[in-house]
């Protein structure tokens, strides 16, 4: 780590900001020594404000199936080999249930842009959960819809939304989305998730075809000026059945080191290590908590349709039951120093 580097960490550790061409500078000049300084004042952040606690949130898959056509993605709806499901209610709220006999106190239902969720069939769901289960936190990531349905969404009880803006460049974005999509109502969606008072997440995947180093700076910089409550980075993972194919998976390395850096620039920002970086690394979830993130998200969806939720290619944590799946998770933060959490894990603002 040379003068300058050093100099541009300090500053960021100290002020918890720095202009998009320094953080580009950081990313491509990184190297171990950086990462690992940043990595150490990042998890500093992080037991400052939410200890040694991992916070859990119980992933519900509830469809696959989905009317966008995301160039990247396993269940865009021109993959015709994508054997399609959904859920029904009854099913969803048997697999909310177990979550919270498992101790979950945070329900994520994400899915497929899927026209049987309507915003009022939606809202009859949370409506459910929550009143089943009223000490439970419930999170959407159910993709664009009208503020109208946010605002329905967030008066029947949703507390959260994950709706990652993909990429803060919109001549990437462009790439990555067909021409129907825009960047423009991806951001209409997160001011207007904001605004309704939702607990917010947006993110990016690392490593998307496409993408350079100041593309990631100016996500950095959304970061910094967005502060979302949440945000969900993990590697890009191209899918045997998208134009993405043949493309290379993001790194491990540089998904850490981002985690630290966005740790840094809001410390209080709920970080998830993801299972897409527990799919390129058999250790990619707890090098992510080293890095700075703070959630984990165990797949709660019925074993039977875990494989057909294929985003990506050789995605984990198919093949085992809920129960299973946490006490993994919670003998691999154990082995490192942290603990799952029993409670809903909301932001610390
Ligand atoms: N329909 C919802 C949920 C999308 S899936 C929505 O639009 O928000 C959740 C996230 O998975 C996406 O936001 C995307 O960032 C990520 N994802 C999709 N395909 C992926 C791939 N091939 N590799 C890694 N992450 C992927």
């Amino acid at each position: 780590m040379n003068e300058e580097m050093k100099q541009l960490a300090d500053r960021l550790i100290a002020v918890h900001r720095l202009s998009a061409e320094e953080y580009e500078k950081l990313i491509t000049g990184r190297d171990e020594e950086l990462a690992e300084y940043l990595a150490k004042a990042a998890v500093a952040e992080q037991k400052r404000i939410y200890g040694n606690e991992i916070f859990v949130r119980g992933l519900l898959e509830i469809s696959n199936i989905c009317k966008n056509d995301c160039i990247y993605c396993g269940i865009r709806r021109s993959n015709r080999n994508c054997e399609r499901y959904r859920l029904t209610e009854e099913e969803i709220l048997a697999c909310a249930d177990e979550g919270y006999r498992l101790g979950l106190r945070t329900i994520v239902m994400q899915g497929g842009e899927d026209m049987h969720f309507s915003d009022d069939v939606l809202c009859g769901i949370v409506r459910k959960i929550k009143e089943l289960h009223p000490d439970c936190a419930v999170t959407l990531s159910m993709g664009e819809r009208s503020r109208e349905g946010y605002a329905k969404l967030r008066e029947a009880g949703a507390d959260r939304y994950l709706l990652r803006h993909e990429t803060a460049d919109p001549e990437h974005y462009k790439k990555l989305h067909p021409a129907e999509m825009s960047y423009e109502n991806r951001m209409r969606c997160l001011r207007d998730l904001k605004e309704l008072g939702y607990q917010t997440g947006c993110g990016f995947m690392v490593g998307s075809p496409y993408q350079t180093a100041a593309n990631l700076a100016a996500d950095i910089a959304f970061v910094e000026s967005f502060k979302p409550e949440m945000c969900g980075i993990g590697p890009f993972i191209p899918h045997h059945d998208t134009p993405f194919a043949k493309e290379p998976a993001g790194s491990v390395e540089l998904t850490c080191f981002l985690l630290s850096v966005i740790r840094l620039v809001h410390p209080h920002v709920l970080l998830p290590a993801t299972t897409a970086l527990g799919t390129m690394h058999p250790q990619g979830r707890e090098l992510g908590i080293l890095a700075g993130a703070n959630v984990l998200m165990p797949n709660l969806s019925p074993v039977g349709v875990r494989k057909k939720y294929e985003l990506y290619d050789n995605k984990i944590c198919t093949g085992e039951e809920s129960a299973q799946c946490l006490h993994c998770l919670a003998t691999r933060v154990e082995a490192i120093g942290y603990r799952l959490s029993e409670g809903r894990g909301d932001y610390r603002g």
